[in-house]
């Protein structure tokens, strides 16, 4: 219409009405042949689209399967039947079985748990997961491996679920800590060795830092009982520093022993007391050396309670030295301790005495009273006369009823009063005689000193018993003088040997 009101021509008209039909169909078969291309490049779009997702998918699955084969943990998983449909190259490095003998069978678990209660009782953790939706975590298991070796394996579990969210089987991730477990088993051992060591040492073991309170850092249950003090008192001087329950006379040894053995790079072992809490003293033995920890330098060691043999020590001695009736010195001791005496004297030039002692008709006590009460006697007169000496003079029996004594840095004076003394007190006293009266005895004492009388030991002792023969001879129970050596015979000391 609106070309017929335009074009008044109708032959023009009709031509117009033609083209444009021709124009439409024209125009209606272009448009479907774009569409027809459009449509097939949109299908040629999604075959490669759904290639390409193919593809990737399969590369993925490659990727999950080469992953879960060379994982270092054994993975394998389970269909709801129990039935194995994974395997990987751990299981089968771990196990020893490989997947073609495992894979969609239930044999696996008799192979590796022959025992049936254990595989009943592994079987349950299983059950729990699958029925109960329990996830297992550090389940430990033991299994039989194909070269008959048991391994620890360690478990870590959870459900498997298909595309519907319906469960059909789960995956188990084991790890073999059989070498992890052995090395720990070792090393409990190890500890509970070392635990019953400590506590059942005659004595602790320590370490401690280097430094002047030997500042403990750690300190076992044996300082209990070695101090008396808890073993946490030490640690970090909570309470006391082990320094001062050292015997301050020892305090100085210790230090310089441990700081010598250091400089030589080698362990150290002393012997020094400590004060034990109720006030008594404890000699221990220690041994130690120093250990480096985490760049801290400690010292390590332990101590042992050698009180005990100390004690025998000293009472052998004490034995060496001493008369057993008695308890004064020996002989040989009082020879030794006056070359000693003498030899220090000569060297300071100071003078020595010596009383020789013979008690006066000793044999008729023993014809009266028999020997026993002789002996009794003997033993009173040695605890008077050390009642009356110096602590630093030393009384000895020098065989029989001889007694000595020496008297260091005194001169002929002294030494003679000394022996006046004796002899009134001796005589003045009564022994007592078991199932008898008191009787009295006397003694006679010969005095010599050095270097007046004599230059050397031997001739000091021939001086002083000269002098004591010369008492008895004048009558006993007195005191009696040796006679001064001409000025010639005054050498240095000689020992009697
Ligand atoms: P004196 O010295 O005054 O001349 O007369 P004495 O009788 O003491 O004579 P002497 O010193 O020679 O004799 C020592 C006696 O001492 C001889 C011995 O029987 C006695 N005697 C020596 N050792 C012991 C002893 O260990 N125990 C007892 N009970 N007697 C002893
Ligand atoms: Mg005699
Ligand atoms: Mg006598």
């Amino acid at each position: 219409m609106v070309l017929g009101a335009w074009i008044q021509d109708s032959e023009l008209l009709r031509h117009a009405q033609l083209g444009k039909d021709l124009v439409f169909v024209l125009a209606s078969a272009l448009a479907l042949l774009m569409l027809l291309r459009h449509n097939h490049q949109r299908h040629s779009e999604h075959r490669l689209q759904d290639a390409a997702q193919r593809t990737e998918l399969r590369v993925l699955s490659q990727f999950r399967e080469s992953i879960i084969d060379n994982a270092h943990v054994w993975i394998n998983t389970l269909d709801q039947h129990g039935q194995v449909t994974v395997w990987n190259q751990a299981a089968e490095r771990i196990t020893g079985y490989g997947r073609e003998e495992v894979l969609n069978h239930r044999r696996i678990w008799e192979w590796l748990y022959p025992d049936p209660d254990y595989r009943a009782w592994v079987y349950s953790r299983v059950d729990d997961m699958l029925v109960r939706d329990q996830v297992v975590s550090g389940f430990e298991s033991r299994i039989h491996a194909k070269d008959g070796t048991i391994k620890i394996i360690t478990w870590n579990s959870g459900r498997l679920y298909d595309e519907q969210g319906k469960i059909n089987g789960l995956i188990a991730i084991g790890r073999d800590v059989t070498e992890h477990k052995c090395a720990e088993k070792a090393l409990i051992e190890r500890e509970r060795q070392l635990a019953t060591l400590m506590a059942n040492l005659p004595g602790m073991a320590y370490r401690c830092h280097d430094e002047p309170l030997w500042t403990m850092k750690f300190v076992s249950q044996g300082c209990q009982r070695l101090t008396g003090h808890q073993p946490e008192d030490f640690v970090d001087n909570q309470r006391l520093s082990f320094a001062s329950i050292i015997h301050k006379d020892d305090r100085e040894q210790v230090a310089s022993e441990v700081a010598l053995a250091q400089a030589e790079g080698r362990p150290f072992a002393i012997e020094y007391r400590i004060r034990h809490q109720d006030g008594h003293d404890v000699w221990v033995w220690e041994q130690g050396q120093a250990a480096e920890i985490d760049g801290t330098h400690f010292l390590e060691g332990i101590l042992i309670d050698i009180s005990e043999r100390k004690r025998m020590e000293q009472a052998l001695e004490q034995m060496a030295i001493r008369d057993p009736l008695t308890g004064l010195y020996n002989r040989r001791e009082l020879e030794q301790q006056l070359n000693a005496e003498l030899a220090s004297a000569h060297r300071y030039q100071h003078t020595v005495g010596l009383i020789w002692i013979d008690v006066d008709h000793f044999k008729s006590v023993n014809d009266r009273f028999g020997h026993l009460a002789g002996d009794a006697v003997l033993c009173q007169l040695s605890g008077l006369l050390q009642e009356q000496v110096r602590a630093a003079d030393y009384i000895a029996r020098y065989g029989g009823e001889e007694l000595a004594i020496v008297l260091p840095e005194s001169d002929t004076r002294d030494t003679q009063q000394l022996a006046e003394r004796l002899c009134e007190k001796v005589a003045r006293t009564p022994m007592q005689i078991p199932g008898h009266a008191p009787i009295s005895i006397t003694i006679s004492l010969g005095v010599a000193t050095y270097p007046t009388d004599a230059a050397t030991t031997k001739t000091l002792f021939q001086a002083a018993d000269q002098a004591l023969y010369t008492a008895k001879q004048q009558g006993r129970n007195r005191v009696h003088l040796a006679t001064p050596a001409p000025p010639h015979d005054h050498q240095p000391p000689e020992s009697l040997a």
